[in-house]
């Protein structure tokens, strides 16, 4: 068996706004300066701006695989990863549960894993596979965004108008950064309903 230098998982979480992509675009371009192998993926349900690309709410991009799914990135990794040294994942929060035990894996054969994401849904409940992440990762950076009500630094994702989808994808307009004092969760005989579609993995 080969024993491999022990790799590191870093997530990069908050809510909207709060400068995730940012971060893993800036992490990803200082491993490259550093001359290591990056490859970075992101799930196919965030098509905001590009297919090819991650992006950050102020335009910064990175090139990107689109993957459906936890299986998908795996294949499109899997063939290259001897050429790979860092792994980026952007909106991790639609992934399905399999990417824990791939980030674990992935770990092991000493990669180091960026995975940026949701920490909570626009209902304040734990998103996907990223509080699991963030308890498995070397280090967690919890970023805040700036409360559009009050300026005050803001952990909460505001979906503005009535929709209650779990996935609703999409940017300013349809969703806010906001503080504790100004988020307002959905509350009504279809809340606890919602929630059984919030993914529990
Ligand atoms: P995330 O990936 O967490 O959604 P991005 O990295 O895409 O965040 O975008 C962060 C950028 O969004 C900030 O640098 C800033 O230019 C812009 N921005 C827009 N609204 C806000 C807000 N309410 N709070 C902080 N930054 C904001
Ligand atoms: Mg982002």
């Amino acid at each position: 068996m080969t024993i491999h230098a022990p790799g590191r998982i870093e997530v990069i979480t908050g809510p909207m706004f709060s400068g995730k992509s940012e971060e893993l675009i800036r992490r990803l371009k200082r491993a490259r300066i550093a001359r290591q192998r990056v490859a970075c993926y992101k799930p196919d349900i965030d098509l905001r701006y590009h297919r090819t690309a991650i992006a950050s709410h102020s335009a910064q991009t990175h090139e990107a695989v689109t993957v459906a799914t936890t299986e998908d990135l795996k294949a499109a990794l899997f063939p290259n990863l001897a050429e790979i040294d860092v792994i980026g994942i952007d909106e991790a929060q639609f992934l399905d549960s399999a990417i824990i035990s791939l980030t674990v894996e992935l770990v092991h054969l000493g990669k180091r894993i960026l995975i940026a994401g949701l920490d909570t849904t626009f209902n304040a409940e734990p998103f996907g596979p990223i509080p699991n992440l963030m308890a498995i990762a070397d280090e967690v950076t919890k970023l805040s965004a700036v409360c559009m009500t009050c300026g005050a630094p803001a952990i909460h994702t505001q979906r503005l108008g009535q929709s209650q989808e779990l996935v609703v994808v999409g940017a300013a307009g349809l969703y806010e950064a906001r503080c504790r004092a100004h988020f307002q969760p959905y509350l009504d005989e279809h809340h606890s309903e919602q929630l059984e579609l919030t993914p529990t993995n």
